[in-house]
């Protein structure tokens, strides 16, 4: 239902105050669970418009994106730190095309490292734009959760599916997939994880999220009713009632 925006700020300071109370009081009695449901359902019945479901596509694919791009920076500093071991250890039989390899890894990570800066910002900016309401406050609970990624069975389910490491015992998926522990970045597996690679035993080098073999691709700008993926990643990310 897509209200006309007057109405539905009416509506957010008329119902909202009482939704609030009825979302603290189930949370106080800890069932957190409870409360999400009503976040969901008040947004549902009140407040869904295609434009909230846009804003929140665009806010889970800029997440996959951070995971994708700090693995993509792992990737190469890893082919950095392989290549330097190899000349170090005087292993390798043409030093040029090793010395070649090298370069172009320390470019890629710092190429990579300084798209991630900006995804960053960027993602802020996104969180930052999701209006006042109950999907605001869903958004703002479950990111409260301790590894909320590893809490929905059907994300790791999905990983699995697709090659990821929930498929094997390594437990990547739970530890950051960035070493800035200023800001740690969590999230499963796309192509250019390190322990896929290695497990798949050669590489895959997506020029990006999109044009990654183990992303699936989202869209929530045009259908009111969102298909049956995309119900399930909200579920997953903003929700987390799977
Ligand atoms: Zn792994
Ligand atoms: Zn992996
Ligand atoms: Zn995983």
């Amino acid at each position: 239902m897509c209200l006309p925006s007057l109405f539905k700020h009416i509506l957010l300071a008329v119902f909202d105050p009482i939704f609030m109370r009825e979302e603290h009081e189930m949370e106080r009695r800890g069932n957190w669970r409870q409360a999400q449901f009503l976040r969901r359902k008040h947004h549902l019945d009140l407040f869904s418009s295609i434009q909230s479901w846009k804003r929140i596509g665009n806010l889970i694919l800029a997440q996959q994106r951070l995971v994708f791009l700090a693995q993509k920076e792992e990737f190469f500093r890893e082919c950095e730190g392989r290549c330097l071991m190899h000349l170090t250890l005087d292993l390798a039989p043409d030093k040029d095309c090793l010395m070649e390899k090298l370069r172009t890894a320390q470019r890629l990570s710092s190429e990579t490292h300084q798209k991630l800066w900006y995804e960053e910002r960027r993602y802020q900016k996104l969180r930052a734009s999701i209006p006042e309401g109950p999907l605001r406050r869903a958004l703002y609970a479950r990111e409260m959760q301790p590894d909320w990624h590893l809490s929905s069975k059907w994300l790791q389910g999905h990983c699995a599916a697709m090659g990821g490491c929930c498929r094997r015992s390594c437990g990547c998926c739970a530890k950051p997939r960035n070493s800035d522990i200023h800001s740690k970045i969590y999230g499963h597996c796309f192509s250019y994880c390190i322990c896929c690679t290695d497990t798949r035993g050669f590489d895959v080098r997506p020029k990006n999220l999109e044009n990654d073999p183990m992303h699936v691709s989202l869209d929530m700008s045009k259908a009111q009713i969102i298909g049956e993926y995309e119900e399930r990643l909200l579920n997953s990310y903003i929700w987390g009632l799977l």
